[in-house]
């Protein structure tokens, strides 16, 4: 009965999480103190990714009974098998069943999807294994940098898909063996199954060789992420392309390809491969990157095509057939001219965004709300769904920026504020993000679009500088989409709204400049701020032309 005295004497009950909370305490507590639920979690989270893993460790730290569901669904398709090692295995399927399945069926099994371990889209196909492939790639470009100072690098360097891929997937392993040990020393217990709902207090755990158990909690966190989506109306898509879930396991190397989408995973995926040396198309229908700064954007892309990448602009896949040769013949649209074009391709990888992981967990038998359009759930500011007891974080969740450091931040202070008495909640204005193209592209707040959107034109001033890296100058290097820009309104001390910033190491650059736009950061602090010679980042501090003045933003001298 200590938690209720704590409860009761030590702390005031306010706020609705606080109240339910220490309902649920006195609740448990009730029952084991008559031995009636001793099985009974406080928490169950459903979801081992980053925001799953953020909060059950921080609910276990306050002495909470907690449990982690993690269960990856297969890929719909991955290559493991390239076509021309299963002709060499001549699989041959038993002869009662190849007349009753469809070639494409074959095909399917033959692949197999793919799966990983413990920690989510992050850890297994996001983030670390995307930014890793976008270091090798970035080496490559070094290597040819390294001849211009000195180094004696030979012409014919070779690169290796199936070095780079077993490295990357050993540091994956790495993670996920991480994740456990953490898990297991935090006392939080992890279960690898794969959870829904029977009621608004009871989960059914499938575990991978079918066993079934069911599970009861007083809090519920539902931290499922997405996966990639493939479009239902594109005969071939779901049998032959692959997605971000596939790529960064791909045992063969992926050859031509095509990528079809232009968002972050899109140019992300095509930026590496080009690097790598791989023929790489991007497929676009619209605009790069909806919702970022359109300046930047465009240049973020223009570099890329300046450096390999070709774009079929305004363009929509129609079909993917495969031939005998085990090309994938991909026909499409351009939209503009109403052409139809017809190419093949080695690899065909489909980053059109992402469908939340909820369409199988039997939400509507606990009573949480989805957004009818996106299937996302619906939470308020404290991450609570519909149902009291019930939250959600991360990727799942609408109106959420789906990015790791977001889903880690509103786990640990979802636990906080549930077990630990704190009202702190997730501030999502202002999160800075970078786009890990060829040319790095970070960016915190408001695009110059929204700021005029916002503000209006006559209100807004904005700063711009064109800048060479040091680092280009000797090896030659093309600069002219090295930018930068700053949003600010135009009254006063010029509050910075918006920063925008592309070239090398832009993660590293932006994230800093965040902190100080958390503080309030106007453009006469900016300014006042003496930089650090000689890299890009100062240039931030330096820049002095204002678009509105028409000058020219072209950084000369040192
Ligand atoms: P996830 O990490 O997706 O975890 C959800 C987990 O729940 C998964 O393991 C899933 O298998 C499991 N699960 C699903 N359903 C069930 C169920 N019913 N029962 C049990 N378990 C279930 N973000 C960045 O900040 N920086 C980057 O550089 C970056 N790069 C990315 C690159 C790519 C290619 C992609 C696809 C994403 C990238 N992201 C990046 C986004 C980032 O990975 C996600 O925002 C983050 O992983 C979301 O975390 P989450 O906890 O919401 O979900
Ligand atoms: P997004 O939802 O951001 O973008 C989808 C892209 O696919 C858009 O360019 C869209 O075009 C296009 N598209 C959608 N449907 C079709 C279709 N049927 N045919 C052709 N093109 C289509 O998805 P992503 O998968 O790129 O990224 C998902 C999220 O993952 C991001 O929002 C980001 O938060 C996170 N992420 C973060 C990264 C980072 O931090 N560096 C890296 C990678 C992912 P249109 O604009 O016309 O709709």
């Amino acid at each position: 009965m200590s938690i209720i005295r704590h409860s009761v004497r030590l702390q005031h009950i306010g706020g609705h999480l606080r109240t339910l909370n220490s309902l649920s305490d006195v609740n448990r507590s009730l029952c084991s103190a008559s031995g009636t639920d001793s099985s009974k979690y406080d928490l169950i989270v459903i979801g081992g990714g980053s925001g799953g893993l953020a909060c059950s460790k921080e609910a276990a730290k306050y002495g909470k009974k907690v449990a982690v569901l993690d269960f990856v669904s297969p890929s719909p398709q991955a290559p493991t098998l390239p076509v021309a090692d299963v002709r060499v295995k001549k699989w041959s399927p038993p002869d009662n069943l190849v007349y009753y399945v469809d070639r494409r069926v074959v095909d399917h099994l033959l692949r197999g999807g793919s799966v990983w371990g413990l920690g989510g889209t992050c850890v297994n196909v996001g983030c670390i294994p995307k930014k890793l492939m976008h270091q090798a790639a970035l080496l490559g470009e070094s290597l040819k940098d390294a001849k211009h100072f000195g180094w004696n690098v030979p012409d014919n360097i070779n690169f290796s898909w199936e070095v780079l891929v077993t490295a990357v997937q050993n540091h994956v392993r790495s993670l996920n063996w991480g994740h456990r040990v953490q898990l297991h020393d935090k006392k939080v217990e992890y279960v690898n199954a794969k959870g829904s709902f029977l009621d608004s207090h009871t989960i059914k755990a499938v575990l991978k060789n079918g066993t079934e158990t069911t599970m009861k909690a007083d809090h519920f966190v539902i931290a499922v992420g997405g996966r990639p989506k493939f479009p239902k109306e594109v005969p071939g898509a779901i049998e032959y392309a692959i997605s971000s879930d596939d790529i960064f396991s791909l045992k063969k190397s992926p050859g031509k390809t095509l990528v079809i989408g232009a968002s972050y995973v899109a140019l992300e995926c095509a930026g590496f491969l080009t690097g790598l040396g791989y023929d790489t198309s991007i497929m676009m229908r619209s605009i790069p990157l909806r919702g970022f700064d359109q300046q930047m954007a465009q240049l973020a892309t223009d570099y890329m095509e300046g450096h390999g990448t070709r774009f079929l602009k305004q363009c929509i896949p129609v079909r993917i057939d495969k031939a005998d040769d085990g090309l994938l013949h991909v026909t499409w649209k351009e939209s503009v001219t109403g052409e139809t074009c017809q190419e093949p391709f080695e690899t065909v990888l489909f980053a059109i965004g992402r469908d939340p992981e909820t369409l199988q967990m039997n939400l509507e038998k606990a009573g949480v709300e989805l957004d009818q359009q996106t299937r996302k759930i619906k939470a308020n500011d404290e991450e609570q769904t519909s149902v009291a007891h019930i939250f959600a974080i991360g990727d799942v969740v609408q109106d959420r920026p789906e990015l790791t450091p977001v889903a880690i931040r509103a786990g640990k202070l979802l636990a906080d504020r549930l077990f630990g008495g704190s009202d702190v909640a997730v501030d999502y204005d202002k999160v800075a993000t970078t786009v890990f193209t060829p040319l790095e592209f970070g960016t915190v707040g408001m695009s110059e679009e929204k700021a005029i959107e916002c503000h209006g034109e006559d209100n807004i001033e904005v700063y711009h500088a064109f800048y060479k890296p040091l680092e280009f100058t000797v090896p030659e290097r093309k600069v002219e989409q090295c930018y930068m820009k700053v949003v600010c309104l135009r009254e006063g001390d010029q509050q910075v709204l918006g920063l925008h910033f592309l070239g090398p190491s832009a993660g590293e650059v932006i994230q800093g400049f965040s902190a100080a736009m958390r503080c309030g950061l106007s453009y006469q602090s900016l300014s006042s701020t003496v930089g650090i010679h000689p890299t890009c980042a100062e240039e931030v501090v330096k820049m002095h032309i204002t678009k509105r003045s028409g000058d020219d933003p072209t950084v000369t001298g040192c």
